[in-house]
């Protein structure tokens, strides 16, 4: 696949798991909520004490039947919804397997990882948070930076990388 069709890809895996847990009644509720969605998966969010440069991780063990998400406990909220977008991207490309491992550093979160997984999973998160429909309609209305900042309930990163890789800024 090019890179167009993989981002292509993770924006639609990111709309299905959406529509799959949260539009009940066809609307979406902002924020999204990350851990109503990991509960509904039965995946398990564990805050625990990692080094500085680790964001989270996703494990599941040939023993386990679902998967756990740790994040780290240092993190605020919003980076911690990040990490779990980004974590359940993981999974949502590898549901079937039997055994699940992934770390990821910081500088993997970040726009400039370079691991086309890593990518895809980022692209994954940031549709799955900032939703495209809803981050264009409340540009076109006008809202400040830190309006839609607080209704998505992201980092000023996570919306300043969200609204330059939507041309917006
Ligand atoms: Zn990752």
């Amino acid at each position: 696949m090019d890179t167009f069709s993989k981002r292509e890809a993770s924006k639609r895996e990111a709309r299905n798991l959406r529509a799959e847990i949260y539009n009940v009644n066809g609307r979406m509720r902002m924020p999204i909520d990350v851990h109503q969605m990991a509960r509904d998966l039965n995946i398990e969010i564990v805050e625990k004490s990692l080094p500085d440069n680790v964001a989270g991780f996703i494990l599941k063990e040939a023993t386990d039947e679902f998967p756990t998400i740790y994040v780290n406990s240092e993190d605020g909220p919003q980076r911690q919804r990040f990490t779990i977008a980004h974590e359940l991207g993981h999974y949502v490309r590898e549901r079937t397997k039997e055994q699940l491992a992934y770390v990821d550093n910081r500088d993997e979160l970040a726009s400039t990882g370079v691991d086309s997984e890593e990518r895809w999973c980022n692209a994954f998160a940031a549709e799955l948070i900032m939703p495209e429909a809803s981050v264009k309609k409340y540009w076109a209305e006008g809202w400040s930076f830190e309006k839609i900042r607080t209704r998505l309930n992201v980092s000023k990163a996570a919306l300043t990388n969200r609204l330059a890789s939507l041309r917006l800024i």
